[in-house]
């Protein structure tokens, strides 16, 4: 299922449980009696956590990812592309420049604003991530059919990429300007979805299938690959 195998094992049990093993292996127990029209419409419900599940496990195997040095030559992500980073001179003719562009294929820090690297990322990904996704909101929502009270731009999102509040407001982690911009996408549409189905039921995913067919690749390959993509 989603790409995914799961072992059934029956039981003499009244629950279905789900077990993502260390290995990351998938079994759902169930009473002996079980309808497989049940089973799957159990395990579809929780495949959300079962992919958060696996995308944890998967840091796990692979080890944290090593921090980032900001130092010439260095590769940075924005939506799905690696540029390397160069230090370069601020202007002595008296234009004013940013400290951090993405210019002509580099990201271009000035020496001086080397020392706050880290910071002055934070705020391009950040100003970055607000402009992209406002306009990936104002194409998509109208072809939903929805319309977001607001949407926040945050540094902090608990392990989330987006959520969506009860008085239907939009909130993403600027980290998803560093996806491919495919799957930067699939996120804006699910926390848009959100705003039709509050729960991760069938019906949500239908409303998503309407805009991106292919969402349970996407999905899955957020889950598997997402931790790649950090700054
Ligand atoms: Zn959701």
């Amino acid at each position: 299922m989603a790409d995914l195998g799961f072992t059934v094992r029956r039981s003499a049990r009244r629950t279905v449980e789900l077990v993502v093993e260390r290995d990351g292996r998938l079994t759902v127990a169930v009473p002996t009696d079980a309808e497989s029209a049940d089973i799957v419409r159990i395990v579809e419900a929780k495949l959300d956590w079962v992919y958060q599940k696996l995308a944890r496990k998967n840091l796990l195997l692979n080890g944290p990812p090593p921090p980032k040095e900001y130092v010439p030559g260095e590769g940075f992500w924005h939506l799905g592309r690696s540029y390397r980073l160069r230090i370069i001179s601020p202007p002595t003719n008296g234009v004013k420049q940013p400290p951090l562009l993405l210019r002509r294929g580099w990201f271009e820090l000035t020496a001086p604003a080397a020392k706050n690297a880290e910071q002055h990322f934070r705020d391009w990904y950040l100003l970055h991530a607000h402009s992209w996704i406002g306009e990936r909101i104002k194409t998509l929502a109208p072809r939903m059919g929805v319309e977001p009270t607001a949407f926040e731009v945050r540094s902090v999102l608990g392990h989330r990429w987006g959520s969506c509040t009860p008085d239907g407001r939009l909130l993403f982690h600027w980290r998803i300007i560093l996806l491919p911009a495919r799957y930067a996408e699939y996120v804006i549409v699910h926390e848009l979805a959100h705003l039709k189905e509050p729960n991760h039921g069938p019906n949500f995913w239908r409303v998503i299938e309407l805009i991106v067919p292919d969402w349970r690749a996407r999905k899955e390959w957020l889950a598997a690959n997402g931790s790649r993509y950090y700054l």
